[in-house]
């Protein structure tokens, strides 16, 4: 088990994609993202001037283990004995079922919990295949579980009809690609969790998704939203990087970026 202080921001790696609807492929990736940021192309400091590498700044406690089938349960329990230690778990996936049973642990602990959540989708659909713990339903499932107190979506444009009700009925703050930037929504009292679908980001920049959906952000403007963001970060998962769709590792290189804010982020708070 990890050993950092309390509060160190921790990387793990939870290789799943089980509830992918379209391709598989993300279970893979964790390892990819390490080795673009391991990479001698660019060295270990986050653009805000922190140096991630300095002693105790940061630690991996490498993948969870675990069968597919026990998926949810292992995750929750997993994330839960991080937690446990006062660590800030940065989870990679996987695709975006993890993020609700990560999202369930992290609410036993922090009852007033917002999540930003950037992502082409909306993730709120009620079913989706017939299946509730479809990738494409998480966030129903956190909401309705009553496990966040805000969740401020940003970068939407795939949102259905059923979406958009499931939206009014959970208080869900979406905020559509056509009205970004949107810098002054991602302010928080309490205890912020970040949610980071790499599909947020357009094909052009991000092609290893499962989902290219085009009309998206620059990785200029995801990092420009998460600087703007104000509130404790006590954790972060990045998913949906699928390293087969994925042209010469670039998006393994934009993933590891963007892990690398974030983790800037949470050093100097
Ligand atoms: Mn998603
Ligand atoms: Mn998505």
């Amino acid at each position: 088990m990890p050993q950092g202080a309390p509060g160190t921001p921790t990387l793990v790696g939870v290789p799943f994609d089980g509830q992918s609807s379209y391709l598989r492929g993300a279970a893979d990736a964790p390892g990819k993202i390490r080795q673009a940021l391991d990479s001698s192309a660019s060295n270990h400091w986050s653009e805000s001037g922190v140096d991630l590498m300095a002693a105790g700044a940061c630690q991996d406690a490498g993948d969870f283990q675990f069968s597919e089938e026990d998926a949810l349960v292992a995750i929750e329990a997993a994330v839960s004995r991080l937690l446990d230690q006062a660590l800030r778990p940065i989870c990679l996936g996987g695709d975006h079922s993890i993020t609700f049973p990560i999202v369930k642990a992290y609410a036993a602990r922090y009852p007033n919990l917002t999540i930003f959540h950037f992502d082409a989708h909306p993730d709120l659909y009620d079913e989706f295949e017939g299946n509730r713990m479809s990738h494409a339903c998480p966030f129903a499932r956190i909401m309705e579980a009553g496990l966040a107190e805000r969740l401020v979506q940003v970068g939407i444009r795939t949102a259905t009809g059923h979406q958009r009700q499931q939206a009014e009925k959970f208080g869900v703050e979406m905020i559509e690609m056509r009205s970004l930037p949107a810098y002054s929504k991602l302010k928080a009292a309490g205890p912020v969790y970040i949610s980071f679908d790499m599909d947020v980001l357009d094909p052009a920049c991000a092609p290893g998704v499962s989902h290219r959906e085009p009309g998206g952000i620059t990785v200029r403007e995801a990092i420009a939203h998460l600087q703007s963001i104000a509130g404790k970060l006590v954790g972060a998962d990045l998913v949906e990087y699928n390293p087969v769709r994925d042209l010469d590792g670039m998006t393994a290189t934009v993933a590891a970026k963007i892990v690398k804010e974030i983790l800037g982020k949470m050093i100097i708070e």
